[in-house]
């Protein structure tokens, strides 16, 4: 039997107790895919509000590489320390006892370098925490921020997290990524050498994709050097470019059991170095379209998946 080297596990061992990613979003970020830098519209499956729960409403995006002021500087610091105080009540009656924050919503690295100075220090200024882990894209980390985090990383818990997708340069066309997968090699490997910590995340059932293309982008990345892995099934919800699409009967989402079949491969084939961050993702509100498999409870996915990966002696 295998057990997989969850990032539970990995915290266990490196800090003996449980550890926590603590999801922020704040007002003023954005993406360059949305804000016309790269391309307009983001990603056709991207809707930040859900995937980011902790997302401010109120969300004005204002800030990208170039902006010489940030009006908003107050309000993100005041939303940070409200977020990470009320999901630090919330986690610490599940047993965490430390945590990593994690700027998820957008990207997290297209703002000002005083901005990001000013917001990480914070973050990294509550007695629980740990450490950070920056959601970003490989086209969007200045050399002042990766080296920022390459000092910041000798004293704590740095990672930085990518979204790979796919290595097939068509889809990251057809999705409208704006960037290709050479771009994405390259920042791992920069962040690498920097010293930090990567996490890359890769989508199972991206358009017009088959299993062999899926185990292709799976193994490439495999052999970037990098430190953890989150895997996500695509999922459609409203409002997007990806929900015309299915509508339209373009797109047909991946069903559970060839994600099942999938993540086990890729699991199969996983270096045992490698994290493991997340095998599955879904969204239970009314704003999922497809499949509705993402839209179960959390803990009847895992149980499902637990089950499946059983099946290949894999014990989650
Ligand atoms: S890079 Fe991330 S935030 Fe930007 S459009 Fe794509 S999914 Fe959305």
């Amino acid at each position: 039997m295998q057990t997989v080297y969850t990032f539970g596990r990995y915290f266990k061992s490196k800090f003996k107790c449980k550890v926590g990613k603590l999801p922020i979003g704040l007002s003023g970020f954005t993406c360059p895919n949305i804000d016309g830098t790269v391309a307009k519209g983001g990603c056709t499956f991207c809707l930040n509000e859900s995937f980011s729960p902790n997302l401010a409403k109120s969300s004005k995006p204002i800030l990208n590489l170039k902006s010489l002021t940030n009006p908003l500087l107050e309000k993100q610091l005041q939303e940070l320390d409200e977020q990470i105080k009320k999901t630090t009540k919330l986690m610490k009656k599940q047993g965490y006892k430390k945590f990593l924050v994690y700027f998820q919503a957008f990207t997290n690295t297209y703002a000002p370098f005083e901005t990001l100075k000013t917001l990480y220090d914070k973050a990294l200024s509550y007695p629980d925490v740990i450490g950070l882990s920056i959601g970003t894209r490989s086209d969007s980390v200045t050399d002042e921020v990766y080296d920022y985090l390459a000092m910041l990383s000798k004293t704590k818990e740095i990672w930085i997290e990518f979204g790979v997708q796919s290595i097939h340069d068509k889809t990251l066309v057809r999705i409208n990524r704006g960037h290709d997968a050479a771009n994405a090699k390259s920042g791992v490997q920069k962040a690498k050498a920097k010293g930090l910590n990567v996490c890359c995340h890769l989508i199972y059932g991206l358009p017009d994709e088959s299993e062999e293309m899926m185990m292709q982008t799976t193994s490439e990345v495999y052999s970037w050097g990098i430190d953890a892995i989150k895997y996500h099934p695509l999922y459609v919800v409203k409002n997007t470019l990806l929900a015309n699409e299915y509508k339209a009967g373009k797109f047909t989402p991946i069903d559970e059991d060839s994600y099942a079949k999938i993540l086990t491969k890729a699991l199969l084939a996983k270096p045992s170095h490698i994290i493991v961050q997340r095998i599955s993702a879904g969204i239970d509100d009314d704003t999922l379209l497809a499949p509705s498999w993402c839209g179960w409870k959390k803990n009847k996915m895992i149980d499902y998946l637990r089950k499946k990966l059983k099946k290949s002696s894999i014990l989650l």
